[in-house]
């Protein structure tokens, strides 16, 4: 059976010295300094999962013909492992990376992963390399588990191979600018996802249609596209890897509603929950860019912030689109922002009591 898979590890014969690695995770920046190993596990139709290893990390060699190159069946996860104060690693909630996993395995037709097999593979890949956890503010170990189809093949159907892989980076801040809050770019000519179609899984190819809207938006001088909804182009749904909240003058917060158009970020749902803990009145409910225009100009919304994983909780100061531009607020992180964020980021860190249990210690 799968889930008694062994995995079979292979140290790195030749890691990063000691003084290049302390070099590179001196100041990491996001997603550019990589980790000495990586997991990969094979899925064949009829055998199951097999091969389990820890290796170097390496390039992979392909066929031309592999079916990801092709027709783009392919999935990722981002979690991040956090040195705990008392030195201990630890991971936030990934059983709810591996479920959501498995949820946007179900939506490219592609197989799923036990989700102690996907915990595990983490778990191994943070022990063999605890030593890139980078000493800096906000620094982690970010993982990326995917999932490619792996099947030579150029016949128009589900693979009947796939190869997971974790691979590991040192990670600092998530935004160079460091800005205190950015700035939002509305866009009207493209839509992330549509009714029935894939927003909800994580795909790198929603990723992909994203990409010219990210490039007209920082042309412009923008941070992140904020997209709507693809039937009425008016509900605000979520950035391109980001969700969305809204903080209003009475207090109360508003994030869309997982509608099957928007990922279900676990940084948002664990935000709500912290959020109704604090007392606080929480909506789930579609909220008009008209109507966020209009609020933040009368005052009725005071905050505005994205949530995710990578840069956890971000301030929105500016709002910009063809027909104008609206700030929120007085530009720089609020008040609730501020709270949830701290909140949060003290369970990660372990400084904070866990009362739901979401943080694992890895040892
Ligand atoms: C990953 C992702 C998020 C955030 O999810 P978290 O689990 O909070 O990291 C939001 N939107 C999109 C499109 C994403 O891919």
């Amino acid at each position: 059976m799968s889930q008694a898979l062994s995995f079979q590890i292979e140290p790195n014969a030749h890691p990063v010295s000691a003084a290049d690695r302390a070099a590179a995770i001196a100041a990491p920046g996001f997603g550019k300094v990589f980790t000495d190993h990586m997991v990969t596990i094979r899925y064949t139709e009829g055998q199951g999962w097999h091969d389990a290893k820890v290796h170097a990390r390496q390039p992979l060699v392909l066929d031309p013909a592999t079916a990801v190159l092709h027709y783009a069946q392919e999935i990722f996860e981002g979690l991040k492992a956090y040195r705990l104060e008392d030195g201990t690693m630890a991971l936030f909630r990934p059983e709810a990376n591996a479920q959501r996993f498995n949820a946007s395995a179900r939506r490219m037709a592609m197989a799923e992963l036990p989700e102690e097999l996907f915990i595990e593979a983490c778990r191994q890949l943070v022990q063999i390399d605890r030593d890139w956890f980078p000493d800096v503010e906000g620094g982690a170990i970010y993982l990326r588990p995917f999932m490619i189809a792996s099947e030579v093949f150029l016949g128009v159907k589900p693979s009947s191979e796939y190869l997971f892989m974790v691979i590991a980076s040192s990670v600092g801040g998530y935004f160079k600018s460091g800005a205190p809050a950015v700035s939002l770019w509305v866009s009207q000519d493209y839509s992330r996802a549509a009714p029935g179609g894939t927003g909800a899984a994580k795909c790198g190819g929603n990723y992909a249609s994203s990409l010219v809207a990210q490039a007209e938006a920082s042309k412009r001088g923008h941070d992140q596209v904020v997209f709507l909804d693809a039937a009425e182009n008016r509900w605000i749904e979520e950035l391109g890897g980001m969700n969305i909240f809204f903080v209003f003058d009475d207090g109360s917060i508003q994030t869309p509603p997982l509608s099957g158009t928007i990922l279900p970020g676990i940084t948002r749902d664990s935000l709500l929950t912290l959020a109704r803990e604090e007392g606080l009145t929480v909506r789930e409910e579609r909220y008009a860019i008209d109507q966020w225009e209009a609020d933040a100009k009368s005052g009725r919304i005071v905050e505005s912030f994205a949530c995710g994983t990578a840069a956890v909780v971000t301030p929105i100061g500016k709002v910009s689109s063809p027909s104008g531009s609206f700030a929120i607020g007085a530009g720089g992180p609020g008040q609730v922002t501020q709270k949830l964020k701290d909140r949060l980021v003290s369970i990660q860190r372990g400084s904070a009591a866990d009362p739901h249990k979401w943080v694992m210690r890895l040892d």
